[in-house]
């Protein structure tokens, strides 16, 4: 096991501590006093800048407890300090509450506002909904599962070609330039989750409990209200994110399924599987040139070749070794970045594993850490990252931004390399909002049992681009990896929409073909998708007793079909996707997951 000496970034970061739980409380009792001997904006003024200040404090230890912790989940001192973290955050989340609600109703707000900016009140006004000492130990509770849930995946290992690897090790298999070889990673990786089923299925339905509990006690109807907040979404509603959705589905699929019919055509292949994702651009696999010292070397270059301010900032970065890329055993799987308010500097956190996917986590992750690095300097804690969904106008920018530098990590392959980041962007769209309306089903309905949520995500699949691959029947002689494989892979990328789910069920065994709500579904993607859903769940938000009556037609509808499934769809718990409903981290943990 690495020492914390070895661990990278760690000699910048080791000694960050924090006070213990009374001191703060004396602390904040202290400002809270001051408050009081003067209503003046100068006075509030001050006394923001001491409390803003243990916020910092506060932050930065938490945020390297965490780190600490994915770093490597298996160092019994490390999970202890994430769970002491854990027990502990309930406690200085009731001393800021009741500073929120102090700043929120003081009489100086509105000169406090001119200095300190209207959108902080905004976001203290959601937080302050989200947060009762009643619902402490259900937010402990929470964050074990969580705990749970990165230590059950960081510590899965299947055996593959000889060796034992972890899931993240496999990323070079499924992108092998030979079908075979992709298709036994996926069987391996899959089986992996399918082994993992039930315990998988556990944790996500005490989530979801738990959750639910939470809401019910700060009154809200169900966690998706408070999900919702808990996202600090100011400005936008429940309403805006359903058009959103309905958008995607009546623009983006009809075109990616027209695509990927047409691309599918072109390069000769009867059906691309999802084995398939990702080999095929160019005949093989596209990869950087070099090792993982090389590619960081690159990405110097890179940066500082597109503005000289960026440079500056990737020196930051790499000189002080503020990041973590190595994919070792008992690591989280994933990539974030974090930040450390008191040091003033952002860290990567990822797992490199020799596929162009290391490119592009490094851009999007130093996105996130050139914006809270640009940030550090703001007047208050809050603004250090633009929430969770916002942060990725940042990471994704620079994702793009790099394009022009691509030729220095794939040479040759640059443009494929371009064309197929492109067309993953498009397509994870339909992806995206699949999770987020599945998430919305899955906290509307919290008696749902696993096999329900299963079939929830099923529903939520049916959608033209699936069923019509469905439909197709798979080539005896495979796809021809030959001279239009390039528009291939546009066309296999679109399967990404549902991989997972679509994946689990091939590999698996389960039935190919779905039931008539496919056809209609084709005629009229977006009315039909909805009442498909709606018919089995009833409406987001529906009751418990809709899905129930529902479940029993269900039941008698498809009496003798046999669908295997195996585990709970994984993007649910994914901590690596922007959905919805917040994962299991807490509200003030890393500036965005990837
Ligand atoms: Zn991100």
């Amino acid at each position: 096991m690495p020492s914390v000496a070895k661990m990278r970034g760690m000699q910048w970061m080791v000694e960050i501590s924090a006070p213990s739980n009374d001191v703060f409380s004396e602390r904040y009792a202290r400002i809270a006093a001051g408050l009081e001997a003067s209503p003046s904006v100068a006075n509030w003024r001050a006394a923001f800048e001491d409390w803003d200040d243990l916020r910092r404090t506060w932050k930065s230890w938490s945020n390297l407890t965490r780190l600490r912790y994915s770093q490597d989940t298996r160092r019994d001192d490390y999970r202890d300090a994430q769970a002491a973290l854990d027990k502990r955050t309930p406690h200085m989340t009731a001393l800021d509450t009741a500073m929120k609600q102090r700043f929120l109703t003081s009489t100086a707000r509105r000169g406090l506002e001119e200095d300190l900016g209207a959108h902080a009140f905004a976001l203290w006004d959601s937080d302050v909904a989200t947060f009762d000492e009643r619902i402490s130990n259900d937010l402990v509770r929470e964050a074990e599962l969580a705990r749970e849930y990165t230590e059950l995946l960081a510590a899965a290992t299947v055996p593959f070609a000889g060796e034992d690897r972890s899931l993240g090790a496999l990323g070079p298999f499924l992108q092998d330039g030979d079908r075979d070889v992709r298709h036994a990673a996926e069987r391996a990786r899959w089986t992996a989750y399918a082994e993992r089923a039930e315990r998988l299925d556990d944790i996500f339905s005490q989530l979801v409990t738990v959750r639910d509990r939470m809401a019910k006690t700060l009154g809200f109807a169900s966690y998706i209200e408070l999900g919702y907040k808990r996202m600090r979404r100011v400005g936008y509603d429940a309403a805006d994110v359903a058009r959103y959705r309905d958008e995607v589905a009546r623009v983006v699929v009809p075109f990616a399924t027209q695509l990927i019919a047409r691309l599918g055509a072109d390069a000769g292949c009867d059906r691309v599987r999802f084995w398939d994702e990702g080999s095929l651009a160019v005949g093989g696999p596209i990869v950087p040139k070099g090792d993982r010292a090389w590619t960081l070397a690159r990405t110097r270059e890179a940066l500082a070749a597109i503005d000289p301010t960026l440079g500056e900032f990737v020196d930051v970065i790499l000189d002080r070794e503020l990041f973590d890329v190595d994919n070792r055993p008992g690591k989280a799987l994933g990539a974030y970045c974090t930040i450390f308010p008191t040091r003033k500097v952002p860290f990567v956190f990822a797992n490199f594993n020799g596929t162009r996917a290391d490119v592009r986590t490094m851009m999007h992750e130093l996105g996130h850490a050139f914006q809270a690095y640009r940030s550090r300097d703001k007047v208050a804690v809050d603004y250090l990252t633009p929430t969770l969904e916002s942060a990725e106008i940042h990471s994704m920018s620079l994702e793009y931004l790099s394009w022009p530098h691509m030729e220095k990590f794939f040479g040759g392959d640059a443009d494929s390399y371009r064309r197929e980041h492109l067309l993953e962007a498009m397509l994870f769209l339909p992806y995206g909002v699949a999770v987020d309306h599945f998430q919305h089903l899955v906290y509307g309905n919290p008696s749902a049992t696993p096999a329900e949520r299963h079939e929830m995500w099923r529903e939520v699949e049916t959608l033209p681009a699936v069923a019509r691959l469905r439909r197709s029947r798979p080539s005896a002689q495979g796809c021809r990896l030959a001279g239009k494989a390039a528009y291939l892979r546009r066309a296999v990328l679109l399967h990404r929409l549902h991989a997972r789910a679509v994946l689990r069920a091939a590999v698996l065994g389960a039935r190919e073909g779905r039931s008539r709500g496919d056809a209609r579904c084709l005629r009229d993607p977006v009315r039909s998708r909805r009442r498909s859903v709606v018919r089995r769940f009833g409406a987001v938000g529906g009751s418990a007793q809709s899905i129930r009556s529902g479940r029993a037609r269900r039941r008698r509808q498809r009496r003798s079909r046999s669908v295997l499934i195996a585990g709970s769809p994984p993007a649910t718990v994914e901590t690596t996707r922007t959905s919805a409903i917040p994962l299991p981290r807490s509200a003030s943990a890393s500036v965005a997951a990837k």
